[in-house]
């Protein structure tokens, strides 16, 4: 599957918006965002007029790096989103929110989704007891959450956890980091998530 290869920065920079794709560096005065908060390339300094459609089409684009998705990914969990009882908006939110890697990332596990994308496609992962490497598994209410005994050793695994100080860790979920262990205490609402994000656009675009 066709992943993006080039500098994550510069999707924060076309986004307008910190995607927070580079761990510690996004905490610190390196953060491109901060030096150059316009977007890249030749023309990133002139003015940009969107249309609705082109609206639509950023929203998508922001959330899906954000969480680091393809389009098809992306596209299979809203389609999934929309079979759910309730707000679809919402329910993609919860479900980008419940993915395996994201929560890894939430609990302090990995500095940023991409390193947790890592962790769990390497088995470092454990869930409820048993080994999981699916990035995409959606977590459940009550689910354990901790990283396999002999990664804990791993300096990226510790320096993430001692990281976890910069960032907040949402209230859903319940973290003790001395044993490399979470617990998913609820299920995320639309609420819980604090990052900018407008889902109805999402919806709109895929309603056409
Ligand atoms: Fe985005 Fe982080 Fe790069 Fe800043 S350092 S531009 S937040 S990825």
């Amino acid at each position: 599957m066709a992943r993006y290869r080039e500098s994550v920065c510069r999707l924060c920079r076309r986004e307008n918006q910190k995607l927070f794709l580079k761990g510690d560096r996004c905490f610190s005065d390196k953060c491109s965002f901060e030096r150059r908060g316009y977007p890249p390339g030749q023309h990133g300094q002139g003015r940009i007029k969107f249309s609705e459609f082109g609206l639509q089409l950023r929203e998508k684009q922001k959330i899906k790096r954000m969480y680091g998705l393809v389009e098809k990914q992306f596209r299979l969990t809203f389609e999934r989103a929309e079979r759910m009882r309730g707000v679809t908006g919402s329910n993609l939110v919860s479900l980008l929110e419940r993915r395996l890697d994201n929560v890894a990332y939430r609990l302090g596990f990995a500095n940023s989704r991409a390193e947790a994308r890592q962790l769990v496609l390497h088995n470092h992962v454990l869930v409820n007891g048993r080994s999981v490497n699916i990035p995409a598994y959606t977590i459940r209410k009550g689910d354990a959450l901790e990283v396999r005994e002999k990664s804990r050793k791993l300096l990226r695994v510790q320096a993430a956890l001692e990281g976890l100080k910069r960032r907040e860790v949402p209230q859903w979920l319940e973290v003790e980091p001395a044993q490399f262990k979470g617990q998913v205490r609820d299920l995320p609402s639309r609420d819980d998530v604090t990052a900018q994000m407008e889902e109805r656009l999402i919806v709109e675009l895929y309603s056409k």
